[in-house]
């Protein structure tokens, strides 16, 4: 692929997708973060940027260790998710699909669109302490552009396996051909944890509505191997829960 190509698919992935600042950071000059212990590392996102304030300031940050949450009867998930095209990005921190319409979470009465959906390795959220070799988050926005991520650990492997198959090593870049069926990348099980978050990457905006479905999915030691050569870390630490309700539907 061309660069010129490659630009502009990064240009209607970072317009379509508010939480992969990654891909708009690569097609423009924006400052450079990344996942290790240097200048660019999470300890020091807060500071490349006036607009990052949030990753060191921000009371309401995500990801957490789901632990001790507050049983309630939460308003069921209900995702009516099918058919998506198998066009996978590469954007410099993690491998994402994006999603045209027709894909939705729904919460009591209000519904949210799926815009994408990406991987990290190893989770970002905990369970109990546990961490999971992957985690991959939904992303939806309503009507009035509130955020809603859906977390799920682990994976699938028919459908991880032909995401993986394409997924590009280079930054920049997509592939991909045909459709994957998004059904295969959910667990049966509903139950889960509800908490107001953040994005988990630069600028760590808050007001992020958080939903992890705990039971974790099959994935093969193969798989974990293949994404971590692309990506060996791309988990931000957990952060303090502080004075936020941690809901759990078990
Ligand atoms: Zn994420």
């Amino acid at each position: 692929m061309n660069r010129r190509h490659a630009l502009k698919l990064l240009a209607g992935a970072a317009a379509a997708c508010p939480l992969c600042g990654g891909a708009a950071q690569a097609a423009s000059a924006g400052p450079h973060w990344d996942y290790g212990t240097g200048h660019g590392g999470p300890a020091h996102w807060g500071q490349l940027s006036a607009d990052f304030g949030a990753c060191s300031s921000g009371m309401q940050q995500s990801p957490i260790d789901l632990k001790s949450g507050v049983r309630a009867e939460l308003k069921p998930v209900r995702l009516a998710y099918g058919q998506v095209p198998l066009k996978v990005v590469n954007n410099g921190h993690t491998i994402q699909v994006d999603c045209p319409d027709g894909n939705a979470m729904t919460v009591g009465s209000e519904t949210f669109k799926l815009l994408q959906f990406h991987f990290h390795h190893p989770s970002e959220h905990r369970l109990d302490g546990r961490s999971f070799e992957l985690e991959r988050h939904f992303v939806h926005r309503n009507g009035a552009g509130d955020l809603a991520v859906l977390g799920v650990f682990g994976a699938a492997n028919p459908v991880i396996d032909a995401i993986w198959r394409v997924m590009p090593a280079e930054a920049g870049e997509a592939a991909g051909q045909g459709a994957i069926d998004l059904n295969g990348l959910l667990p049966q099980e509903r139950q889960h944890f509800l908490y107001h978050g953040s994005l988990t990457t630069p600028p760590c905006s808050e007001g992020v509505h958080w939903r992890v479905l705990p039971a974790p999915m099959e994935i093969s030691r193969e798989q974990v191997a293949r994404f971590a050569a692309l990506f060996p870390t791309n988990a931000r630490p957990v952060q303090e829960l502080r004075r936020r309700f941690l809901l759990e539907s078990r």
